[in-house]
């Protein structure tokens, strides 16, 4: 057994069918009394509800969370939960509404309840990412970690089936690398391969069947265990990667993740053997990398960088970006191979 070490996360999490029935006696075991309910303006009526739940404990609704968490959308819901004398929020959402509550809990010190619907794994990790004029900036501190995650199944069962399968693939990304993470560890790895497995088998149910609940309790859980592990340990090439794609080209979050994924495992699959064995495992296939684009295919999601926008000239600004600055990877980062594996996922082939 190699050395290492291994932090434990201090949140509660409940998981299963109608456990937001449990949401009022969570926020009265916190000591809160006055919860502002936290959502994007396309789920206000499934925040609505959550605050009719909440009777005298709910204090209101702000319903403008955005992606990136832009600091002036923070701004005017502190002032919405100044006037309201709220003291606690309660996120319903994905990554998104989840980043405004952490961007409120860094600003106020107040406890969060999360309450995802989608897979990203924000609700589980004490990271924050926020806009400012354009500009992300990301900072990890355990002051933005979610004091209590409520993980319902049955608010899933009405995700889109393409954002299900990108947002599934997206989470599957943070175990794949926390498997080949410098400071990775046997308990990580463990969730880490759970997660891969609990997600593989399910999304593509899910694609056929949305309202299937085993195969939603599944892709939940491995939601779960993925975040865990990007909460955990230290990401590399592949978020890097969809991180600048991103932030400098604009392309969408999950279906970034998805279309990298299967060539970032590629380009590390020579330096990191272990991993890709676990993977593959938990894939049921006998190829990390090509299981993964095969996945993807399964699940529907787009398989081309080329068919969400990024133009063919870009990828030479994007090689330039993402190697300027250094970070810890498996293999060495090699201007030759990251436009290799940038023209690869553009043109969307399968990696061999
Ligand atoms: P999102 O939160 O932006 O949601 C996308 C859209 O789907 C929104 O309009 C949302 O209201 C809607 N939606 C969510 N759940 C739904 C449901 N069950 N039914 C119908 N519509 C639903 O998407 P996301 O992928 O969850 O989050 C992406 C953002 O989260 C990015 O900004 C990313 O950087 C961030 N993120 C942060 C972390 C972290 O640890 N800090 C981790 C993962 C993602």
């Amino acid at each position: 057994m190699m050395p290492f070490i291994y932090n434990g996360l201090p949140s509660r999490v409940i998981f299963g069918q109608g456990t937001l029935s449990r949401l009022a006696d969570e926020v009265r075991e916190l000591g809160c009394h006055r919860a502002l309910v936290l959502a994007t303006l396309e789920q206000a009526g499934q925040a609505r509800e959550v605050l009719a739940q909440l009777g005298e404990l709910g204090a209101g609704l702000f319903a403008e969370a955005r992606m990136h968490t832009p600091v002036e959308v923070t701004d005017a819901a502190m002032r919405h939960l100044e006037e309201l004398e709220a003291d606690c929020t309660v996120a319903i959402g994905g990554g998104s509404t989840i980043g405004l509550g952490k961007a409120i809990a860094l600003r106020t010190g107040l406890p969060q309840v999360a309450i995802p619907t989608t897979y990203a794994g924000s609700e589980m990790t004490p990271i924050l990412g926020e806009t400012r004029d354009g500009l992300k900036t990301t900072q990890r501190t355990l002051e933005v970690l979610p004091e209590v995650v409520i993980y319902d199944v049955e608010l899933t069962l009405g995700l889109p089936v393409g954002m299900s399968g990108t947002s599934g693939i997206n989470a599957i990304a943070h175990a794949v690398e926390a498997l080949y993470a410098k400071d990775r560890n046997p308990v990580v790895s463990l969730m880490a391969e759970e997660g891969i497995a609990a997600l593989s088998r399910s999304l593509p149910r899910i694609a056929q069947e949305p309202a299937n609940q085993t195969a939603r309790s599944d892709a939940l859980y491995g939601a779960w265990l993925c975040g865990a592990c990007l909460g955990s340990v230290g990401m590399s090439l592949h978020h890097k990667l969809c991180h600048t794609l991103g932030g400098s080209f604009d392309l969408p979050h999950a279906e970034t993740h998805t279309i990298v994924l299967p060539h970032a495992v590629a380009y590390n699959a020579g330096a990191a053997p272990e991993a890709m064995s676990r993977i593959a495992r938990a894939l049921g296939s006998d190829d990390a990398a090509g299981g993964l684009h095969d996945l993807a295919r399964a699940v529907g999601a787009p398989l081309a960088l080329a068919d969400i926008g990024l133009q063919a000239s870009d990828i030479d600004r994007a090689t330039q970006i993402a190697t300027s600055n250094p970070y810890w990877n498996p293999r060495e980062i090699e201007a030759d191979g990251i436009h290799r594996l940038l023209s690869d996922a553009h043109a969307g082939r399968r990696p061999t």
